[in-house]
C-alpha cells in the first residue's frame, strides 16, 4: 500500500533535504560502513551503486510506495525553519534522476546544502508556538491560549498569551491543542503486519535484511509523522540488530524518526516462536534469539546488550486457550529458573526487561521473576495484579492491536484471538481498578503501519479509561516507563521541545489524536499541515 497518501504526508516535509543529506553522507563516507548501514544510510537513492542488491531493492521499494520523494511534491521544510528548500514540482523529473546522480554532483549538492541549510542554526534560535490550548499532562486538564517559548531543543517557558514576548519566529497553532510529543512504548518498526503466519514468513524468508532495514527506517519516519516523537521498539522479528542502527541514524540526523529505545532480537525457547512447522533439516530463521537453560539465556542477554539492546524482551507464554471460566490459559515458555536468570542478568547490567505475557501462567511467571513491564496482559489473575501493584510494575495493554489482528489470526486457525477480546477488556478494567501503572503501547507493526497507531487512544477510552488519563499514559506515564521523565512527557521549562498539535479538543473527542497535524521534535518542526500558518 502506498506510503505517501494524502492522509499522512507529513514525514515527506523534509524528505528532500534528508535524501540529499543521505546522498552526501554516502558520497563522503564511501565504504566506511558495513553494507547494511550503507544501505539504509543512503536511504534509497544510492543503493543502485553501493550494494549488489541495491537496484532490486530500490525497484521493490518504489513499487511498494516507499520511495517517498517520488510521490509527493510537498517536500519543503516548514516555514519556521531557516533552511527552507523549495518544493519539487509534482511532475518533477528529479524523482527519476536522483538515483542516477553521480557522486561528484552529490558533493556539490552537499556543499550547497551546508551553505543554505544549516540544521545547527535552527537549533540555536528562539521560536514560539502560539497554542489555542495546551494539555497539561500533570493535571490532565487543558490550559487555554498559551505561547510556548523554545530555544534550541529546549522549552524555555510557557506564557499566557497576553503576556508572551513578541518575536517573528512564531508558529500559529491558535486553532489547535498542543500536547507533549506522544510516546508509544510498544512498537515494531521492522515488522509490517503479522496477522497471518504467511505474512510473517514472507517477511523473514522473502525480504533481505537490507530491504527490511530500509522499510524499517522509512517506518520510523511514519511514526514521527503520526506524532510519536519517542518510541520503545520491542524487538526486530528476525531483523537482528537493525533497530540499533535505525536508532543511531535518527540520533545522527541522517534519517527523520522518533528517539528510540530498542530491544533488538528478544528471547524465546526452542520450539516456541515462528518460523515453525518446517521439515527437520530445513534451516529457517526465527523471529527471536532462541535460548534454553539459565546459562545460555544469561549469555544471550549479555550478547544483546553488547550489540546495543536498551531493553531485554522476553516471550514468556504461547499456546493460548480460553477456559470455560473465562481465564486465558497458556503454555509457559521459559521455566522460572530461566526467566529469573534473564531478569537477573539484565538488571545486573542496569537494563530493564519487557515481557510478552498474555495468559495465566506466563503472566504469573513474569511477575514472579520481576520483569519491569508486562506487555499485552490479556489475562492477569487477581492475585497477580496485587503483586504487580506491590512491585510497582508497568502494564502495557496494547488493546487495539489485539482487535486488529484477531480476524486474520482466526482465519489462520486461531479463533482464540477473537475469543480473548472480551477477556482483555475485563482485565484492563480490573487493572485500572487495582491502580496498576498503565503506559500507552500499540504493538504497531503487528498491524501494518499504514494504520495510525493512535487508534489505541479510542480503544482505551471505549474500554473505560478517561481521555485525559489515556493521553497521560502516552506522555507523562510513558516517559516514566522509559526513565526519560526528566526530559519528556510534560510541556514545561527545561524539558525537550517535543510538541505535537491536534485540531480540536481531545478531551471531548479522543479520535482527534489520530489527526496530529503538527510535529516538533527537539525543537525541529517535522510536520505542519494545519490550515493556519
Ligand atoms: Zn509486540
Amino acid at each position: 500500500m502506498p506510503v505517501a497518501s494524502t492522509e499522512h504526508t507529513g514525514t515527506n516535509d523534509n524528505y528532500f533535504f534528508h535524501t540529499l543529506f543521505l546522498l552526501a553522507e554516502f558520497a563522503l563516507k564511501g565504504s566506511a560502513r558495513h553494507p547494511l548501514y550503507r544501505s539504509y544510510s543512503a536511504g534509497v537513492a544510492v543503493l543502485r551503486d553501493s550494494y549488489p542488491l541495491g537496484s532490486f531493492i530500490v525497484r521493490s521499494l518504489r513499487e511498494m510506495g516507499y520511495w517517498q520523494i517520488c510521490q509527493s511534491g510537498d517536500v519543503s521544510l516548514t516555514s519556521s525553519s531557516t533552511h527552507a528548500v523549495k518544493p519539487l514540482p509534482q511532475s518533477s523529473p528529479s524523482c527519476d534522476i536522483l538515483p542516477a546522480m553521480t557522486r561528484s554532483l552529490v558533493r556539490i549538492l552537499f556543499v550547497a546544502l551546508l551553505a543554505f541549510c544549516p540544521i545547527a542554526n535552527a537549533q540555536n534560535t528562539t521560536q514560539y508556538l502560539r497554542c489555542g490550548a495546551l494539555f497539561d499532562s500533570v493535571s490532565g486538564t487543558l490550559r487555554q491560549h498559551v505561547v510556548i517559548e523554545i530555544s534550541g531543543n529546549k522549552i524555555i517557558n510557557v506564557h499566557p498569551e497576553d503576556q508572551a514576548p513578541t518575536g517573528d519566529r512564531v508558529t500559529d497553532l491558535s486553532s489547535e491543542t498542543c500536547l507533549p510529543g506522544l510516546i508509544d512504548t510498544h512498537t515494531h518498526v521492522l515488522l509490517q503486519g503479522d496477522a497471518t503466519a504467511s505474512s510473517y514468513a514472507d517477511q523473514l524468508l522473502k525480504q533481505s535484511l537490507a530491504y527490511r532495514a530500509i522499510v524499517g527506517a522509512a517506518t520510523a519516519g511514519k511514526a514521527l509523522g503520526y506524532g510519536f516523537t519517542t518510541i520503545r521498539d520491542l524487538e526486530t522479528e528476525g531483523a537482528l540488530y537493525a533497530d540499533v542502527d535505525i536508532k543511531h541514524l535518527i540520533e545522527q540526523g541522517v534519517i527523520p524518526g522518533p528517539r528510540m529505545q530498542v530491544a533488538t532480537r528478544a528471547l524465546d525457547v526452542t520450539g516456541a516462536y515462528p518460523l515453525l512447522g518446517y521439515a527437520y533439516g530445513v534451516d529457517v530463521p526465527h523471529g527471536v534469539q532462541l535460548c534454553d537453560g539459565p546459562d545460555e539465556c544469561r549469555k544471550a542477554v549479555r550478547e544483546q546488550i553488547s550489540y546495543g539492546a536498551d531493553w531485554i524482551k522476553v516471550y514468556v507464554d504461547r499456546g493460548y486457550f480460553l477456559r470455560p471460566d473465562g481465564v486465558l490459559d497458556d503454555i509457559p515458555t521459559f521455566t522460572l529458573d530461566e526467566l529469573t536468570a534473564i531478569v537477573d542478568e539484565a538488571h545486573r547490567q542496569n537494563h530493564p526487561v519487557a515481557a510478552h505475557a498474555m495468559g495465566l501462567h506466563g503472566v504469573h511467571n513474569a511477575i514472579t521473576a520481576g520483569v519491569d513491564t508486562l506487555e499485552h496482559g490479556d489475562y492477569i489473575a487477581p492475585e497477580d495484579l496485587k503483586t504487580m501493584a506491590a512491585k510497582d510494575m508497568w502494564y502495557v495493554p496494547t488493546t487495539y492491536a489485539l482487535e486488529a489482528v484477531a480476524e486474520g489470526r482466526a482465519s489462520d486457525g486461531n479463533p482464540v484471538y477473537q475469543q480473548m477480546i472480551k477477556t482483555h477488556a475485563d482485565t484492563f478494567r480490573r487493572a485500572m481498578a487495582a491502580h496498576i501503572k498503565i503506559a500507552f503501547g500499540t504493538d504497531a507493526g503487528a498491524f501494518p503501519w499504514t494504520t495510525n497507531p493512535a487508534k489505541e487512544f479510542s480503544t482505551l477510552v471505549r474500554d473505560g479509561m478517561s481521555p485525559s488519563v489515556a493521553i497521560q499514559s502516552a506522555t507523562m506515564q510513558a516517559a516514566k516507563l522509559m526513565h526519560m521523565d526528566d526530559k519528556l512527557g510534560i510541556i514545561e521549562p527545561g524539558k525537550l521541545a517535543d510538541i505535537v498539535a491536534v485540531p480540536g479538543n481531545p478531551l471531548d473527542q479522543i479520535s482527534v489524536m489520530e489527526k496530529v497535524d503538527f510535529v516538533m521534535k527537539d525543537g525541529m518542526i517535522y510536520r505542519n499541515t494545519q490550515a493556519k500558518q
